[in-house]
């Protein structure tokens, strides 16, 4: 597996699944999800609703994922996953590696090869980018998959140069 860092927007991406750093409600949020959802139209919330009529009738818990059609997006797939929020007083990042590691079981099983991340929590749900970036990185070396081009999409500067320093 080859892991590459793309500076932008994860939604022009041409690969087989992108994945969407969603909320448990799966009905859209803000940032990449918003983004998403935005350019990929309304197919995608067509599938995430019925997928919160079952099984997700309790919304999809925080480290699952699970995917959808990509609508309008250069991909066949997005993939949904729900970041923990950052706590200082308890240790989530089993839940935020969880993430990495089911989009990839997930990207498997449809036999996605190429998948795009963006740095799910370190946006509205505070992660602080340096760790995040480290726990996303250590994921996906440590994941068993068939996925062989793996980009980290990263929005701002910022977080490219994050990333890049922990690659
Ligand atoms: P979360 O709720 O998991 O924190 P956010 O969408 O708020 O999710 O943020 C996750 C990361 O995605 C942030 O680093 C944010 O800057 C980045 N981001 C926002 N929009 C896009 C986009 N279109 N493409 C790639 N990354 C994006």
């Amino acid at each position: 597996m080859e892991i590459t860092l793309v500076p932008g927007d994860i939604t022009e991406q041409q690969v087989d699944a992108v994945v969407n750093a969603a909320n448990s409600s799966l009905m859209g949020g803000g940032g990449v999800d918003g983004a998403i959802h935005r350019r990929g139209g309304p197919e995608i919330l067509e599938e995430c609703r019925k997928l919160r009529a079952s099984p997700f009738g309790k919304g999809l818990p925080t480290g699952q994922a699970v995917a959808t059609t990509a609508g309008r997006l250069p991909a066949r797939w997005v993939i949904h996953t729900v970041g923990p929020v950052y706590s200082r007083s308890e240790d989530r990042s089993g839940l935020l590696a969880s993430c990495y590691r089911e989009s990839l079981r997930v990207a498997d099983e449809l036999g996605a090869r190429s998948v795009a991340f963006p740095a799910i929590s370190t946006g509205a749900y505070g992660w602080p980018m340096d760790d995040a970036a480290r726990i996303a990185l250590e994921a996906v070396r440590q994941a068993h998959t068939q996925v062989e081009d793996l980009r980290f999409v990263l929005f701002d500067a910022a977080a490219y140069a994050v990333f890049e320093a922990r690659l």
